[in-house]
Formats: C-alpha cells, structure tokens, sequence
C-alpha cells in the first residue's frame, strides 16, 4: 500500500499580502509528502545540503515518512525559492531560484521505493521524471506533475515522459501551453490522447476537474475566508489525491473522483497558514469533517456519474 514520490525538498522564503518567511520547509516532495502521509506510507525521493537541521526531519519524522532515498549532499546548500503573492493568491512570481544540490539531482532509488504500487513524478526535469518512472516497473498508477518552464524549453520531453504515465496533476495554463488548445475539454481530450487514464486539471480557488477516458467531475475549492499562503496547494492536492487512491486496491472512477475531493480537502488546509505549518499540525477529525463539508455542499452522494461524450 506504499507511495513513492520524487521531487523537490526546498526551504522557501516566502511573501504574502498577509505577512513573509525568510526560510522555511518547502518543495514539492515535501507538501506532497505530508499530504498522503494522512492516507498512506510514503517514501521520498530527493536531496537536500548540509543546512538541512534536524526541525526540518522532524517534520518528516512526525509524519512516519521514509526519507532514506533523501540524499544530503553535507557540503551544499538546500534548492531554495522565493516567491511573492499579490492579492489574488493565486498566482506565484518567483523572485529567486537557487538550485544548489538540486542542480545535480540524481534520484536513486531504493528498493523499497522501486516497489511501491503509487508513484508520484513531482515537478523536476522531465527526462529525470521518465528515468524514475522506468525504475518502477510494478508502479500502478504513475502520476507526475510539470511547470509551464518545462513546457516551453523543452516540450518533446514532457510528451515523452507523458507516454510513460498514467495521469497528469497540472493547472489550467499549462494544459493550455502543453497542447496549444486554449479550450480545456479539448486540450484534456489531446493530453489522453497519449495514452493516459486520467487528467486533472487544477484551478486555484476555483477548484480542480477530472477527465477521465468517460467521465468528467469537478470540485470546487472548500470556501475558505482566510488564506495566507497557497504554496504547495497544488502538491497537497496531489498528495490527498494520490495517498486516498494508494489506499484503496481498485481504482475505479468513483475511487478517482472521491481522491479529488480528498485532495481538494487537503489543499484547503494548507493555505491557511504558512508552508507546512498547517498540515504538519492536522488531525483526522478534521479531514473528516472537511471531507463531510464537501459532500453536503456538492451533494457529491448524489451525482450520477455523467459520461463527457453523453451529448
Ligand atoms: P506549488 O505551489 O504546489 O506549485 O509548489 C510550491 C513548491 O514548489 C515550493 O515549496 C517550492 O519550493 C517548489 N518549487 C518552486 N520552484 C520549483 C522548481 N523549479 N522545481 C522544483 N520545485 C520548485
């Protein structure tokens, strides 16, 4: 019932409208991380410097995650981020990105992570992304994640790394960049076209959708009046997503469409306070009730399963 995701562990320096942090756990493996260990034993794969301090693993420690395949490279420096906000929140500007031992990332993976059933590809390097993917012949379900640089410096490679996986966690924009279709429903449709079972596409605090080869099924976002700081949203998503599907033996639809309110669920967590703050602390009772919320809002119970092609 194991996880594996690759990916990157950071420290973040971050700036809000609601307030900043100069240097604070970050990375895509780690809000991953965090997220499906709720649902799921998860390893990760990644590097981190000698600057990473044992309050850092202790966050990973408190959460029962495999960290083995985590190199530390004692003589270099932590990748690092910074990035600012205005107020829409929903839109990242980088201000700075020092990749440090994450230049040279190689993952290596161990055995116990080749032989998970659910494997994560976090945003890095594409052609790295596949590698990994190709380590893990018995992974069940691959899902990786991209970022519009990728895309647009090297495309090619993002498709042939799409090829080799079973789903696709992105935004909006990039399912736009990636297919040069500006309509979503067709650009998800030429995503599948490689030969993907599912493709979900993210929209800020407006939610996230599936595709799948028949259906379709949205989620809003859970109507949050306070959000301070939505980095990592998308990988806690991805986490809740991908840690509910690593816990169940089948994956149907309605499993698939069940992860997307967990993930949805998970993300609405994280943006209320800064970096992993808010999911390092989370208990159960308040998935659960989160999770409650969702079906009485959406009447999700209710919803027949529609097929996209009904018309
Ligand atoms: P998200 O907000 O879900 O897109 O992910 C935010 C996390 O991604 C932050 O904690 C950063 O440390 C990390 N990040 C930012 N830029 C990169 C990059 N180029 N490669 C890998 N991770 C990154």
């Amino acid at each position: 019932m194991s996880l594996t995701v690759v990916g990157s562990v950071a420290f973040d320096a971050l700036e809000t409208p609601f307030g900043q942090r100069d240097k604070i756990l970050g990375g895509a493996a780690t809000h991953f991380g965090l997220s499906a260990s709720f649902f799921t034993q998860v390893n990760a794969v990644g590097v981190v410097g000698g600057d990473f301090t044992d309050a850092e693993w202790d966050v990973f420690r408190r959460h029962a995650i495999n960290t083995d395949d985590i190199e530390v490279v004692a003589g270099g420096k932590t990748f690092f981020w910074k990035g600012r906000y205005e107020y829409d929140m929903n839109t990242a500007h980088t201000l700075d990105t020092q990749l440090n031992v994450f230049e040279t990332f190689q993952p290596k993976l161990s055995d116990n992570s080749k032989n998970a059933r659910i494997l994560f590809l976090a945003n890095i390097l594409p052609m790295l992304q596949k590698e990994v993917r190709e380590q893990c012949p018995k992974a069940e379900f691959v899902a990786m994640d991209t970022m519009n640089f990728w895309i647009s410096s090297m495309k090619d490679a993002v498709i042939d790394t799409l090829k080799v996986v079973d789903c696709i966690i992105i935004n909006d924009a990039e399912a736009r960049q990636l297919t040069d279709e500006p309509n979503i429903h067709k650009a998800a449709k030429a995503i599948m076209n490689y030969g993907l079972k599912a493709v979900v596409i993210k929209r800020g605090e407006y939610g996230a959708t599936l595709f799948t080869e028949d259906g379709y099924f949205a989620v809003p976002a859970y109507p949050l009046e306070s959000v301070f700081d939505p980095t990592g949203a998308g990988d806690t998503f991805a986490g809740g997503f991908m840690g509910y599907i690593a816990a169940h033996n089948e994956i149907t639809d309605e499993v698939l469409r069940r992860a997307m309110i967990y993930g949805s669920v998970m993300a609405s967590f994280n943006v209320e306070k800064f970096g992993t703050e808010r999911v390092d602390a989370l208990e159960y009772s308040e998935i659960n009730q989160r999770f409650r919320d969702f079906k009485r809002m959406t009447h999700f119970d209710e919803i027949p399963f529609e097929r996209a092609s009904a018309a």
